[in-house]
Parts: structure tokens; sequence; C-alpha cells
């Protein structure tokens, strides 16, 4: 079995817009960075299928995937101030969305350890009907259905490291007490969701937790949180995957936000997710690629994560 492995498809450079944060530059610059990179350029790497319209159906209504598809065929455009969608991004986002799957499959079947879909576009703010913050599909949410639904899984924790809250998936499973959601973001900031009073409904109460963590916020300090408030959280929901919404728009280069984490403290977030995924839930893991634009610090941050993971 390899410990880590990537799935990455040259398709997700389709989706592009030159000049907006979130364009095909930035997985250029991961692959670039593994291919120069004696340790990372060996790591497995499989191509993602198209998903399979049952799995994206899990996730979000008819009416937002026929809306993306409508959307796409019709030339793009932008479908709020933020999030564009250009005549292929349909494709793109469907094929992320099934990078998502096949990373599930791989870690789920006992192929690989830890299984890293490097992806786009991002997919954490993209909620069951609505895309937005540069979102189209909620890949992340696409994991955790797809362990428990093609393959037996019952509790799944999402930990999402993005810097910005993860609105979409807190949605798709804020009455689900099945699957755990947990973010730690810089508040305030975009999309102003996220307060630490939030923590699901219904039977779902008590499995998001949100911690919002102020600007100017470093790599010890983030770590302390991690420990403090998600750690309990995943030891008590136990689950059967841990799913990462790795976001590296933490980093203290970042354009887009405030926090002071460094490449050190993406390496360390990763080796402890594997420790814990080793405690709970026989170390599987899969991260699917979320925000990060600075293209020195995503490049450099992914490589050191992945270093971590098949360290692990
Ligand atoms: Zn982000």
């Amino acid at each position: 079995m390899s410990r880590a492995s990537i799935v990455y498809d040259d398709t997700f450079l389709l989706h592009d817009y030159p000049g907006h944060p979130e364009n095909a530059s930035r997985l250029r610059a991961i692959t670039e960075r593994l291919a120069s990179d004696p340790a990372l350029r060996t790591l497995p790497a499989m191509p993602a299928p198209d998903a399979d319209p049952d799995m994206l159906q899990a996730v979000h209504t008819d009416r937002h995937i026929m809306g993306i598809e409508h959307a796409a065929q019709s030339g793009g455009g932008w479908l709020d101030g933020d999030t564009y969608c250009t005549a292929r991004s349909y494709d793109v986002a469907l094929r992320a969305a099934g990078a998502a799957m096949h990373a599930t499959d791989m870690v789920m079947r006992g192929e690989s350890g830890a299984a890293f879909g490097l992806v786009r576009p991002p997919g954490h703010h993209a909620t069951p009907s609505t895309a937005m913050g540069f979102c189209l599909f909620n890949n992340a949410a696409v994991a955790a259905r797809t362990a428990q639904r093609h393959h037996g899984a019952g509790r799944v924790a999402v930990v999402d490291i993005d810097v910005h809250h993860g609105n979409g998936t807190q949605d798709v499973f804020w009455e689900d007490p099945s699957v755990l959601y947990c973010s730690l973001h810089q508040w305030p900031l975009y999309p102003g969701t996220g307060l630490a009073r939030e923590t699901g409904a219904g039977a779902g109460e008590g499995t998001t937790v949100n911690v919002p963590l102020p600007p100017g916020t470093d790599g010890d300090q983030w770590l302390h949180a991690f420990e403090a408030r998600v750690v309990p959280a995943l030891r008590e929901h136990a689950p059967d995957l841990i799913v990462v919404s790795a976001g590296y728009d933490a980093h203290a280069a970042d354009p887009l936000a405030e926090l002071r984490l460094s490449t050190d403290t993406y390496a360390a977030v990763a080796s402890r997710l594997s420790e814990l995924a080793g405690e709970l839930c026989g170390g599987r893991t899969v991260w699917m690629l979320e925000g990060g634009y600075d293209l020195d610090a995503l490049a450099a941050s992914v490589g050191a994560s992945l270093q971590a993971l098949d360290a692990a």
C-alpha cells in the first residue's frame, strides 16, 4: 500500500480566468514543485474520472447541477461577484468532484493511506443549491458521501483548514450527525459565517465545530486551537475517514487573509492529522485542495503536506 497518492488531471487547468486569484497557475505551480522534488515526483499520481451523477446529487440539488451545466453551455459568465464560470467549467468541476470520489475509493479500498486531490475549482463554499466563493461543486462533501454510500462508512469527519469558513460544507451536513464538520478560519472574513455558536441543528446539533481565529494568529496559536477544539471533537466522533479541506490561504504570505501560518505549520498539521487518522480510522485521510493564492507558499506548503503524509 502506498502511504500517499495524488489524484490530478490536466482538465483542472481548463477552468481559468487570468487575473482572478483562483486561476490555473495555482495548479501549475504545485505540479512544477512536485516534479522538481525527488521525494515527491515518485508519488503515485492517478487521473480523475468524472463524478457519478448520483454522488453529485447526494450533495447538490438537481437545479444547482443543471444550473452550472447550463451556464457553461451558454458560454459562462459570473455566477456571483467572485465566482466565474467558463464554457469548460462544468466539465472541470464534474471532474474535480470525480477526483474526490476516486481519492476516497483508493483510501477506503486500502490502496493508499492518504490520497490528495490536486483539484480546481475548489469546493467548500459551494452549498447544496449555490455556487459561491470561487466554488462550483463541493468536492470535500462528495468525498464524505462517497465513503458513506459506496464504502459503508458510518461516520466521517471533515476538517477544514482553509483560512475561510467552509459555509457550503457546513450547510450540507448541518443536520447530519454522521458527518462531523470542523473548521478553523480567520474571523471576521469572507463569507462571514463560522461563529463558535454555529454548532449544527436537529440531530446534527453538536457535530459542527467552528473555531474562529483573529487576524494575526500564528502557526503555534493555530496548532494550539486545533488541539484544544478539534482533536477532542474528532476523538468523540470516532470517524471511519477524515476528509481534509486543504486550503493554504492561512499562510502568512497569502494575499487574501491575515493569518500567519508557515510552510512548517502545514507540515505539522499534515503529520498531526495522519497521526489522528492512525489512532481513529486506520490512517485513512482524503485531502482535497481548496484555496491558497500565493503561488510560492501554496506550492511549498502542498509539497510539505505531501511529504508529511508520505512519511506518516
Ligand atoms: Zn480560502
